[in-house]
């Protein structure tokens, strides 16, 4: 869910509007919470839920997949993040090309799509930093420019600065779920801005003028829209990280986030969308049902394969159904440790091509000690090799207009 990245963007955000640093600093100074690993004894039979580790005693099948059997693009990647420092926005690096590309070669991961590529002099830097000298490997993306809201004109400046982009050599459009969740008519404050709002209208025509597919974030889990408490499956996570919570508040619920943006994807027929996260991907129905209405509409499985994993039928179906129009993302941040399910990494990949390549039963879908996304384990969906061809490279490919 982009957790660590997004926090980061948002304080970027919240910063250029002046005045707005109790926000900002409400974001950064939360303690982190981290524990020496040490030996816990129950007392009186009690243990803390945070204590319990427990290990699997099943005597399955464990298939290491170190390397993908098809070259992959990772269309959701956090490789940098627009950082504002004394009213100067730079782009800030979370790796090097140096560091990343020999892991990418092991992995057999072909490109990565850096989604976070900002906007403006940032958004030169980081095309600069990672797509120039490296073109077959990195790809950019732009951001709206969302702080020039209040302006007048924001419609049209924003679909310029789509243009400009593009002719800077950025590849598509993201949208965090800033758009929905967090930016408000004076950036900060007053309403929340819909995800529908008509002056985003010639942004989303201009993208698709320049063949940018635009990579959205909407929403979250169900479970981040419920009280955390007992009853709430996400409580561990939740718990460590309260600012991800939409409870309350002048929140929209689930359904009217992603409602909004399907309004977004109607009306702009021409714009390829691709839904991160699957979208809502707790209701593969849902799912369907918006794929069947909408042949502009594409998901990406980034940061879910724990809960597509945890319904292997339903989502093997899925896949099948959907073969066309799925795209491989991971969602990964290099040292992005707060999240352990997006650590860049070599365990990382390996836990996706696991899911996607294998049948095995039952394994962890993030590389951590405890599920840090819900108390479950997940099953691999065995994917024939036509359908891994499209998932891991081709439908990425044919949107971002590279070779098959
Ligand atoms: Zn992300």
């Amino acid at each position: 869910m982009s957790g660590w990245s997004r926090r980061k963007l948002l304080a970027s955000l919240a910063l250029a509007a002046a005045g707005q640093g109790a926000i900002v600093n409400g974001w950064q100074a939360r303690p982190k919470r981290r524990r020496l690993a040490r030996e816990v004894t129950p007392i009186k039979g009690k243990l803390a839920l945070e204590d319990y580790e427990p290990k699997s005693m099943l005597h399955v099948t464990e298939t290491q997949v170190p390397r993908a059997r098809f070259p992959v693009i990772d269309f959701h990647t956090h490789l940098s993040w627009s950082a504002r420092r004394r009213q100067v926005t730079e782009a800030h690096n979370n790796a090097t090309p140096e560091e990343v590309i020999p892991i990418m070669d092991r992995k057999n991961l072909r490109m990565m799509v850096n989604l976070t590529g900002g906007y403006g002099k940032v958004l030169e830097q980081t095309i600069n930093y990672w797509q120039k000298p490296h073109p077959d490997r990195f790809i950019v993306f732009t951001e709206p420019w969302f702080e020039k809201i209040t302006e007048p004109g924001y419609a049209q400046f924003q679909a310029d600065q789509i243009a400009r982009a593009n002719a800077l050599g950025a590849r598509g459009l993201k949208l965090l779920k800033t758009l929905g969740l967090y930016l408000r008519e004076q950036i900060t404050t007053g309403p929340l801005v819909k995800i529908d709002d008509r002056r985003f209208d010639p942004m989303w025509e201009a993208a698709a003028s320049h063949k940018m597919p635009v990579a959205i974030h909407t929403s979250d889990p169900e479970a981040f829209f419920l009280p955390t408490d007992r009853f709430n499956e996400r409580f561990e996570e939740l718990n460590a990280h309260p600012d991800w919570s939409f409870h309350g508040k002048d929140f929209p619920s689930n359904l009217e986030l992603q409602e909004a943006r399907n309004r977004v994807v109607a009306r702009h027929p021409r714009t390829q969308f691709v839904v991160l996260h699957v979208g809502d991907s707790e209701n593969l129905a849902y799912m369907s049902d918006l794929l069947d209405r909408f042949p502009n509409m594409h998901v990406e499985i980034g940061a879910r394969i724990g809960e597509l994993g945890r319904q292997p039928r339903t989502a093997r179906k899925f896949f099948d159904k959907y073969q066309d129009r799925i795209l491989f993302g991971t969602d990964a941040v290099p040292h992005g440790d707060d999240t352990p399910q997006q650590i860049f990494g070599e365990a990382l990949y390996e836990i996706y091509y696991r899911f996607l390549e294998t049948e095995d039963e039952y394994f962890d879908y993030a590389p951590a000690p405890k599920p840090p996304q819900g108390r479950w384990r997940i099953y691999g969906i065995g994917l024939p090799e036509s359908i891994l061809r499209k998932v891991y490279y081709e439908n990425a490919a044919r949107l971002l207009g590279l070779p098959a």
